[in-house]
């Protein structure tokens, strides 16, 4: 990648980080449930945070050291399971907001995780596979003390997939024997499960279509607006175009495009498996990242970084709903101008899990040696999708909150209880 590219792909004036994203949500929501001074204390901070040392030696000869780091939240409700992100911007504070949205999203769908995330300050587009290898395996070697199949259990994020974890698996086989359960996302080969490189693009779509008609809004016909047209975002585009919506406007780091009659989606997403940027696509205009977010739509489905839709440029957006493919995407004051413009927000928790439910199907199968064909991982994927959005969405009818904190505060509450059933906590809002 060009340090121009790299440039782009920083999102442009976030007026806060994730973490104060999250841990503003958190606030509202502990406010909301009447969460103990105790409690807040306990679930507002890490259970183990580890930063490694990675040297490797560069092509020209050099060594050079990345910063490898993995967060583990909050493990009351099981082992603890989240991403690993490679990207030049990645530091603590932002692996732990992320560890921390974690906690919220298994609870949220009321699959038996914790939260946790990693990540390493690299920028995979600079390195050879050989060094992306040596990183992986190192990184492992070292925080195999603290993850395990059955205490931490690593996923895909930004810029990792399917090879990455593969690595990963065997470099962790290679001092505690076979164990495929380790991560999730991995290669079908090697015990991956079917439908989990869709699986949180699906989620987003299952949320569309439990959304939509809140607005009297369908699918079918429906214009859509992607930001980050990659694993989430692509997916998101292709599953709903099959349902009939267009997708008029998409972006990658790279630059926006936009076509009102619609863009193939199956052929955008070819174009990018291949290594093709999205301003090269033909048969587009391009556009700049602020005509994207202004394009008039039904739905506005952010699906790259944190913070990108903020206090400066909120007011610009047309479009009726949003669903949160990426995690954190919304700050705070920008979530206000929404709510007073009317756009309905699915957040980032609900919107998103798609993920890390596929990835506990994946977990489960590896466990018990099965595996499942991809109807039988869509359809469980869509009960419990439309399940943890029907839940949440009567919280929301019933105490008028909106659904991002009606999310955060049923998850609060779910994690709340098992910690004090566990004996940590003395006492859990609810009961
Ligand atoms: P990805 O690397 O496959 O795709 C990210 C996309 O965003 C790429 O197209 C990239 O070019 C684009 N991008 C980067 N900077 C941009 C910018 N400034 N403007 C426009 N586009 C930009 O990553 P992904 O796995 O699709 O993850 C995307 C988001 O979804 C992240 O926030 C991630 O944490 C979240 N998420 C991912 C998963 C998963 O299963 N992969 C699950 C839950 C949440």
């Amino acid at each position: 990648m060009t340090a121009r590219a790299e440039q782009k792909e920083r999102p442009q004036a976030a007026e806060v980080s994730n973490r104060e994203i999250v841990d503003h949500w958190f606030d509202v929501a502990a406010d909301r449930i009447g969460l103990h001074d105790d409690a807040r204390v306990v679930l507002r901070s890490s259970y183990r945070e580890v930063a490694v040392q990675i040297p490797v030696r560069q092509a020209d000869g050099r060594i050079h050291c990345y910063s490898g780091f993995r967060v583990q939240h909050n493990g009351a409700r099981g082992p603890y399971k989240g991403g690993v992100r490679y990207h030049p911007d990645v530091d603590l504070d932002e692996v732990r907001a992320l560890a921390a949205l974690m906690t919220w999203k298994t609870a949220l769908v009321d699959v038996p995780f914790g939260g946790a995330k990693g990540g390493i300050d690299c920028t995979p587009s600079e390195l050879t596979m050989d060094e992306l290898q040596q990183v992986t395996r190192s990184f492992i070697d070292k925080i195999s003390k603290v993850i395990g199949p059955q205490r931490d259990i690593p996923a895909p994020d930004v810029n990792t997939n399917a090879q990455v974890m593969a690595w990963m698996m065997d470099e962790y086989g290679k001092l505690h024997g076979h164990s495929p359960a380790i991560v999730t996302g991995k290669p079908i080969s090697l015990g991956g499960s079917q439908g989990r490189q869709a699986a949180t693009g699906r989620g987003v779509v299952f949320c569309l279509r439990e959304a939509a008609p809140l607005l009297d809004l369908r699918p079918d016909g429906m214009r859509m607006v992607i930001q980050g047209f990659g694993n989430v975002g692509g997916w998101a585009g292709c599953i709903a175009q099959g349902l009939g919506a267009k997708v008029i406007g998409a972006s990658d780091a790279y630059g926006a495009i936009h076509h009102e009659a619609g863009i193939d989606a199956d052929a955008l997403a070819e174009h990018v498996r291949h290594g093709g940027r999205l301003p090269d696509f033909p048969g587009v205009d391009v556009i700049t990242p602020e005509e994207l977010l202004a394009l008039e739509c039904e739905v506005l489905v952010p699906a790259a970084l944190g913070g990108m839709i903020h206090a400066g440029n909120a007011h610009t957006i047309n479009a009726r709903m949003i669903i949160e493919g990426a995690n954190s995407p919304t700050t705070p004051k920008a979530d206000d101008v929404l709510a007073d413009k009317g756009v309905l927000v699915v957040p980032d928790a609900l919107a998103n899990a798609g993920g890390v439910i596929v990835s506990y199907f994946e977990w489960v199968q590896n466990l018990q040696h099965l595996a499942w064909d991809e109807r039988e991982v869509n359809d469980r994927l869509g009960t419990r999708m439309r399940k943890a959005f029907r839940t949440v969405h009567q919280r929301s009818q019933e105490t008028g909150e909106s659904l991002r904190v009606a999310s955060y505060a049923l998850a609060i509450q779910r994690v709340a209880e098992a910690a004090r059933d566990r004996g940590y906590l003395a006492d859990a809002p609810g009961r």
